[in-house]
């Protein structure tokens, strides 16, 4: 059995680039960038008015004039027009270029016009207010969103407004989630009084899904040899396998010996932890992964949060923030195990404070509706005291 760390370190040794893929921008939401986007233009790429009112030359303000000719009026979108003469204005429109005889914009609510004259009625104007001057949040070709960050809905309107059609993401895996055990079945079949429905895989690619990442599934019988031909078929196509169950110390729990009879490595089996003590993994020749979590529903879950994550992130260069709560009551856990404590997170005055809602262990999956996350308490200690701080994996 192996600790925690050792277990990530040999997963984050895992870690793989599945290269680059060109999509159209407004697809690529959640995705990773491969590639920085830059400016096409200088950003704003002209002097752009930001209030309704009339463009000036601040010079004719400082000599004394105060009521100005309106030559023309400017929409946003149209050449400029310019002024002939410092007594003369034009009447332009927010996201308008400024002409270049002008230098200055007075909003309406500071003129009254009347007769075709505005007459400026505030003593407190200074030279080029109102304008957002060309070049001022960005230069051209200046990177505006960087390789390797997440494509946020911020991202999307900058690629849009930087003329990017398409945009070049990182590629996701193929995965595919296998559920194994005789005593499921599908949800919409009934359940004899011995059955129950199948609900990890769908869990699993929920979860997958809220990282772009599409995951076929299947389901196997506790068979040896059905499960032998499934993996074989399976690593044919997929670069992850996640099976969920068959992995423990029951007779027909047959994935260890099947995995090891089509040749994939195992590089661990059994981590210091509860729940999901039983986790498997391993590696084949074409380094296709096998993540086999133990079928309790929390442990799935809990491994696929803290184990499978964190490689799917890194895999895609995606830096992860730690995450960090504070125990809001004392908690005890005597096994020399690292624990994940299922909590409820509550924020107080910028704090996370986390509170165990401990359920009725790893089978009760109806606890993960009462918590947000899991929180990580070393073995090494048996007594945490409110007030601790310790890392959290929120789901
Ligand atoms: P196993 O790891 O195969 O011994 O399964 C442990 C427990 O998890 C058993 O009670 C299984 O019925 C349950 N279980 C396994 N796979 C699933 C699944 N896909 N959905 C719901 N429960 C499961
Ligand atoms: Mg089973």
């Amino acid at each position: 059995m192996i600790t925690v760390e050792e277990a990530e370190k040999i997963i984050q040794s895992k870690v793989k680039n599945f290269g680059i893929e060109n999509i159209p921008f407004d697809d690529a939401l959640g995705r990773v960038l491969a590639a920085d986007i830059t400016a096409d233009r200088d950003l704003p790429p002209f002097n752009r008015v930001t209030m309704d009112g009339i463009a000036i030359s601040f010079d004719a303000l400082e000599n004394g004039i105060h009521s100005f000719k309106i030559i023309a009026t400017q929409a946003a979108g149209y050449t400029t027009i310019d002024i002939n003469d410092p007594g003369e204005c034009i009447e332009i429109m927010t996201g308008a270029a400024l002409p270049a005889t002008t230098d200055t914009v007075i909003r309406y609510e500071d003129t009254i016009i009347e007769n075709g004259i505005a007459t400026i009625t505030t003593p407190s104007v200074t030279k080029g207010q109102s304008i957002h001057l060309k070049g001022k949040d960005k230069k051209q070709h200046e990177v505006v969103a960087f390789a390797n960050e997440l494509i946020t809905p911020a991202i999307i309107g900058i690629a849009a407004s930087v003329g990017r059609k398409t945009l070049a993401v990182k590629k996701l895996p193929r995965v595919i989630i296998i559920s194994s055990g005789d005593e499921l079945v599908e949800v919409n079949e009934k359940p004899s009084p011995f059955q129950i429905r199948r609900s990890n895989n769908y869990m699993i690619k929920a979860v997958l899904q809220q990282y772009c990442l599409h995951a076929d599934m299947q389901h196997l019988p506790d068979d040896l040899e059905k499960t032998k031909k499934l993996i074989v078929k399976c690593l044919e196509t997929y670069d992850v396998i996640i099976v969920s169950g068959g992995i423990s110390m029951g007779k027909f729990d047959h994935l260890p010996q099947a995995l090891a009879s089509v040749s994939v490595t195992k590089l661990f089996h059994k981590v210091q932890q509860k729940p999901g003590k039983p986790f498997w993994f391993g590696v084949d020749k074409n380094d296709s992964l096998v993540f086999a979590f133990p079928g309790n529903p929390v442990s799935t879950f809990m491994c696929l949060h803290r184990y499978f994550l964190p490689w799917l992130c890194a895999s895609a260069g995606l830096l992860i923030d730690k995450e960090h709560a504070i125990l809001s009551e004392d908690f005890s856990f005597m096994p020399n195990l690292v624990y994940f404590l299922q909590v409820k997170l509550t924020k107080e005055k910028g704090k996370i404070l986390a509170t165990p809602v401990e359920g009725n262990g790893s089978g009760d999956f109806s606890n993960l509706l009462q918590t947000q996350a899991f929180m990580e308490l070393p073995a090494e200690q048996n007594n945490f005291a409110k007030g601790e701080i310790f890392r959290i994996w929120p789901y």
